[in-house]
């Protein structure tokens, strides 16, 4: 455990005049996984666009994961801070990194020095100084390999204007772009493996969500709405703060489905769930919708057939599994802890209403005429006034229920 932390930013560089803005919200992100997993003092500098953390107790393990799943930051380094000796002696330095690595007695390591000199000053090239780490680290352990492509373990030194910060073990941030940098969208969450992956790859690119389930109760019982819970509950780890919508939709699938072609059903549901996604994002501000579709994975998910749907949302869908196939999304739900959640069936009315032999050329008269007396309006407001809506915190912890109102 270390009493230091130095974090650096993802993609700053690209930014050019939103740069303040981006290390803004990524710095307010960090303070607030800090509020929950610190709360002990500490200091904090800016420094060369990295954050230094300092604090007379030591960081938890539990902090630097929670850090990890801060999107928008690239490295999260848990160090040592040494005093700067006079005349740039660096032997403190080496005989810290040297004592520091005992592991390698037993085991043979592929390592590398990373050197940087933040204070210009300093006279000794950041090569120099890597060699000389690397030289001592071979003599002190044999078994001990430099590889400086595929190196395991990366020792990471700079040289602060009044300090030599040191870290072995520099932990991958999720990279990207800080939350709610670059919009914010409300996410169709189903019970699959897809949609929570697609949440993912956009919180990376710094989205801000919601989540809305689309619940067919009566007709599926209250088991499925547990399963979103905890889905929800992987999610909000990658946000400040989450809200998800539980909305009824067995009467309105119970009713669609007596009035249009059988063939039509799972189109025409996805319609109405798109239309109520966008009432969500009036409610909550928000700029796009999310969805897990892919192309060519279901007749839903023709281009044709999701084109129509672009067709009847005021809002942009972005679908960023679109060029993704199974096995990729598969590995990605299992990096980010949905993937054992997913796969635990659950009960579906869209396959219980679901034509055998789903359309997937529609006809364009019956798809803009079918629904010409037929007013489903009454049905979607109550439903939305039936609607729940969660509030859960940046641990995943659910912390209020209300209900939907257009008003609050
Ligand atoms: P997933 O795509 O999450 O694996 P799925 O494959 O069963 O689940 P599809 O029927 O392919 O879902 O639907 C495509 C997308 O439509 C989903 O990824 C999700 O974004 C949205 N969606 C479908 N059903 C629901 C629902 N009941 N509630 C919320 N969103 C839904
Ligand atoms: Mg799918």
């Amino acid at each position: 455990m270390f009493s230091h932390l130095v974090i650096s930013i993802d993609e700053l560089w690209l930014k050019g005049k939103n740069r303040k803005d981006y290390l803004r919200s990524a710095v307010d992100h960090v303070a607030a996984v800090f509020k929950v997993y610190h709360p002990d003092k500490f200091t904090f500098k800016i420094q060369s666009e990295r954050l230094y953390y300092s604090s007379k107790t030591l960081f938890s393990e539990e902090l630097i994961k929670a850090l990890t799943c801060v999107p928008g930051l690239a490295y999260i380094s848990p160090c040592k801070m040494l005093e700067r000796l006079p005349d740039e002696n660096l032997e403190n330095v080496y005989e810290e990194i040297v004592n520091g690595l005992s592991i390698m007695d037993k085991k043979s390591i592929v390592f590398r020095a990373m050197v940087k000199r933040v204070d210009k000053n300093f006279s000794q090239t950041s090569v120099f100084i890597g060699r000389e780490i690397g030289h001592r680290v071979i003599t002190r352990y044999p078994l001990a390999k430099v590889d400086l492509k595929h190196a395991e373990l990366v020792i990471d030194v700079r040289i602060l204007p009044k300090h030599i910060s040191i870290s072995t073990e520099t932990r991958k941030g999720m990279g990207g772009l800080p939350w709610g940098s670059t919009g914010s969208a409300v996410t169709m969450l189903s019970g699959g493996f897809d949609s929570p992956v697609a949440s993912f790859l956009m919180a990376k690119r710094g989205v801000k969500q919601s989540f809305v389930f689309f619940h067919a109760y009566p007709f599926v019982g209250r088991e499925v709405v547990t399963k979103i819970k905890n889905l929800t509950k992987e999610l909000a780890k990658f946000q400040r703060q989450t809200h998800l919508y539980i909305v009824p939709f067995g009467d309105i699938q119970n009713l669609i489905s007596k009035q249009c072609r059988e063939e039509y059903r799972t189109l025409v549901f996805r319609r109405y769930m798109i239309e109520i996604s966008n009432l969500i994002c009036d409610k909550v501000k928000a700029d796009s919708v999310i969805t897990g579709d892919c192309i060519g994975q279901v007749s839903s998910q023709t281009m044709h057939n999701l084109h129509l749907m672009d067709l009847v949302s005021k809002r942009m869908i972005l679908r960023p599994l679109v060029g993704y196939n199974k096995l990729e999304i598969l590995n990605t739900a299992t990096a980010i802890g949905t993937h054992d959640i997913s796969i635990i069936p659950h009960d579906d009315a869209c396959s219980l209403f679901a034509s055998k032999n789903p359309i997937i050329n529609p006809n364009m008269e019956y798809w803009q005429n079918w629904d010409k007396d037929f007013d489903i309006s009454a049905e979607l407001a109550a439903a939305l006034e039936k609607t729940e809506v969660f509030s859960i915190n940046l641990q995943g912890e659910f912390y209020k229920k209300e209900y939907f109102s257009f008003d609050a």
